[in-house]
């Protein structure tokens, strides 16, 4: 088989809210689609890829250089011995001359591309991704699917709102608590302990028993540090997530060593090399504490693959596992890969919300796409973009 084309479209998101780090009103993200010379109904298999919401599209480095690499190699150099395209051979062709080190954006350029190789992958072995990865990675597999865990992600400040930040942000974790989610993640300041201690406390009364994780961006003021602490345990928050700058190991490890609740972070570690510098130096605690690197950005599944080696090396469970993004493809990865939780975009109104068309959540737990590959034709609102890509033979 041959790669005949590969595509990307960079999409504006225009979703008018923030975190405390970033906007995402001007935010954009990458849809990206291969074509392979194989045929099904006369038609060519294709693989896509949507990108991780918060690091923009990454059109330029993957037309200027990923995607010309990749064309450009022998096909012989991109298959495993049974013929069929090997997402991880590919990656070691996408990454010829490239330095080690400073990885910068890099990572999710070459990740977007692998991913959507893995769809194409499992699309053409006639599987859902979970399986292929499952069987790839040795694990069991029953004939009824996989329920894995995810968790609802909304909670983010709307300027819009005004006076009415916090009866916006308790309807959106009602909204998501009614959705079957019985864990929620809201946005929270870091300047301020009084507004996040009202924030945090507007998200507990209306998750109505649920649980309440709360993520401050790496924004959390030093000034502040050991009482937000003590008020987001006194609070019984279910966990906190970046209270320090995502490259300050050394201030993560102090907060970490005074935290009494969890602390999550690594979602903006892009490779294992850095992985490996928090796990080295982070402070982090394996029998309570959360690991979120994020797939897609980080080069893909085969560097998560080493990623999660190094960390259950050290005598971390998978369980700790909760990769960032919310996207269709880490949720193909936490139910084959038998990772902690996948993060859900609790909103469906967002293009990124949600999970497959119709996908119940009970409890807060989900039942695994059987459709071949990722399974994207089954969440429309992302194929309103990534269908056009793949519609023309001609690149
Ligand atoms: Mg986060």
């Amino acid at each position: 088989m041959k790669l005949l084309a590969i595509r990307e479209q960079t999409i504006p998101l225009s979703a008018p809210m923030r975190n405390a780090s970033v906007s995402y009103d001007a935010m954009t993200a990458s849809a990206l689609c291969v074509i392979s010379d194989c045929l099904v109904d006369g038609q060519p298999v294709v693989g896509f890829a949507f990108d991780s919401i918060g690091r923009y599209g990454k059109g330029g480095l993957l037309r200027d250089r990923f995607i010309p690499r990749l064309l450009a190699a022998d096909a012989s150099l991109l298959l495993d011995s049974s013929g069929l395209i090997d997402p991880s051979a590919c990656v070691a062709v996408l990454m010829q001359n490239e330095k080690e080190g400073g990885h910068g954006e890099r990572p999710g350029a070459v990740g977007l591309i692998e991913a959507a190789l893995w769809d194409l992958r499992a699309k053409l072995e006639g599987k859902p991704l979970w399986r292929v990865l499952a069987q790839q990675c040795g694990r069991p597999l029953t004939a009824s699917g996989a329920v894995f865990s995810v968790y609802g992600s909304c909670g983010h400040f709307r300027p819009g709102r005004g006076a009415a930040e916090l009866d916006g942000l308790a309807a959106e974790v009602a909204a998501a608590r009614a959705a079957g989610f019985t864990t929620v993640k809201v946005k929270i300041g870091g300047a301020n302990l009084e507004d996040d201690v009202a924030r945090a406390r507007a998200a507990i009364d209306a998750a109505a028993g649920g649980r309440i994780a709360v993520d401050v961006n790496g924004k959390l003021d030093p000034l502040i540090e050991v009482r937000w602490l003590e008020a987001m345990g006194a609070l019984g928050v279910a966990w906190v997530e970046e209270p320090a700058s995502p490259l300050d190991y050394q201030r993560l490890a102090r907060i970490a060593a005074m935290s009494p609740i969890p602390v999550a972070t690594g979602e903006n570690l892009f490779s294992w090399d850095d992985a490996r510098n928090l796990l080295r130096y982070g402070g982090l605690r394996p029998d309570r504490d959360l690991i979120q690197v994020d797939i897609s950005l980080s080069y893909g599944i085969g560097e998560y693959l080493r990623i999660l080696e190094s960390f259950e090396s050290a005598g971390w469970s998978r369980r700790a596992m909760v990769p960032h993004a919310g996207h269709l493809f880490a949720a193909h990865a936490v139910a084959g890969l038998g990772l902690g939780m996948h993060e859900s975009a609790s909103d469906l109104s967002l293009a990124f919300g949600g999970l497959w068309d119709g996908t119940e959540i009970t409890e807060s737990c989900a039942k695994a796409s059987e459709a071949p590959g990722v399974g994207f034709e089954f969440k429309s609102r992302l194929m309103q973009w990534l269908r056009p890509l793949g519609e023309s033979l001609s690149p």
